[in-house]
């Protein structure tokens, strides 16, 4: 009887996991989302206001994440950071490479202009020239501990990776939200393309699923990082990770070198031994004659579900499996970082 009843809790607990629910309701369905805050049209500069410059976007972002209490795990993790410091870069608004994403990704992608624009009509104000806005973009890496706890699994995500992953989509909204909420305030307009209406996962039968702003893309358009066998992005501080942007209108000049080749921090694709990550899935779902196969991929992810309800009471799918525990989890690999710096 007692285990019937544990096995019941254990079905239902997700149930009560309502930050769950509503970020899977926001992803799929752009659902739940807050109003967008108000822009201050009737601000006056003074001498001690900051300068909004490219200093004090990475300086601010940095303090917020580090000290912001919503970054933080639940039971039995209580008081762990989510996220380590976080690497900031920039993109300019008129970037042909956004352009380009509409060809790459689909013409469901907006460009930064495109998404200024639906703000810009909410606001009740003009829309601003490309040349005058950026793009900010945030990697966020996972602590230790999630990365070290996942390299450990075979199968499934660990505990510490789903919650980061769930708590980690929440706070990374918070983040953003609290930063346009505050450069609004400054009359400043802003806007972060996932904390509106506007984002929503679809299927396309070109790209399969995918949403109208890919952090991923935008990411490698701030030079932060380039695209791995796994398709996640290798950056200074690795593939375990989660990214978030938004759009300003400030000029901010781009502080990353953007690499030509996409796959610049990849063993595998600039011909060394590896391949890793695709020895890490569980569903074989990555191959050197297939690259990185979504279906699959997807698949895989949903099928964690019903295993992360049982056995960690939450509700969110996942995997990670082929970020942690290979050569670029947690930096550039040292066999190309080495190269770099020769260069
Ligand atoms: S594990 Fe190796 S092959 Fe896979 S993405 Fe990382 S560097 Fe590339
Ligand atoms: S996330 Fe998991 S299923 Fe998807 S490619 Fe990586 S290891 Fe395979």
């Amino acid at each position: 009887m007692r285990s019937r009843m544990e096995h019941r809790y254990r079905r239902l607990s997700w149930l009560t996991d309502l930050g769950g629910i509503k970020s899977a309701l926001a992803e799929m369905h752009g659902l739940g989302m807050p109003r967008q805050p108000r822009l201050n049209t009737a601000v006056t500069r003074t001498a001690d206001d900051p300068l909004f410059d490219e200093a004090w976007f990475c300086a601010t972002l940095t303090d917020m994440l580090t000290h912001h209490p919503a970054n933080r795990l639940e039971y039995p993790f209580a008081a762990e950071h989510i996220f380590e410091a976080p690497l900031v870069g920039f993109a300019a608004g008129d970037d042909l490479l956004f352009d380009e994403f509409k060809r790459i990704i689909g013409p469901h992608h907006f460009t930064p202009a495109e998404i200024m624009a639906w703000q810009a009509r909410n606001q009740g104000v003009a829309a601003p020239k490309p040349e005058d806005m950026s793009v900010v973009c945030l990697i966020m890496p996972f602590s230790k501990a999630t990365i070290d706890d996942n390299a450990r699994q075979k199968e499934w995500l660990s505990e510490r990776w789903a919650q980061s992953r769930l708590m980690g989509e929440i706070f990374s909204q918070t983040l953003v939200r609290d930063m346009v909420t505050l450069l609004m305030r400054q009359g400043i307009l802003a806007v972060a393309p996932d904390a509106t209406p506007l984002f929503r996962k679809k299927h396309y039968p070109e790209v399969g699923w995918a949403s109208p702003w890919s952090h991923r893309h935008v990411a490698y358009a701030a030079g932060l990082g380039t695209f791995g066998m796994h398709d996640f992005l290798i950056t200074e501080k690795g593939a375990a990770h989660r990214i978030t942007s938004f759009v300003v209108n400030v000029r901010l000049r781009p502080n990353h070198t953007r690499p030509e080749d996409i796959h610049a921090h990849c063993l595998h694709y600039q011909g060394r031994e590896c391949m890793a990550c695709a020895r890490r899935c569980p569903a074989q779902a990555i191959s050197v004659a297939g690259g990185h196969d979504k279906e699959a991929c997807a698949e895989r992810c949903k099928r964690s579900v019903p295993y992360v309800n049982r056995n960690y009471h939450i509700f969110i799918y996942g995997c990670g499996l082929c970020s942690t525990g290979v050569p670029c989890a947690t930096g550039i690999p040292s066999a190309l970082s080495r190269e770099d710096d020769t260069r």
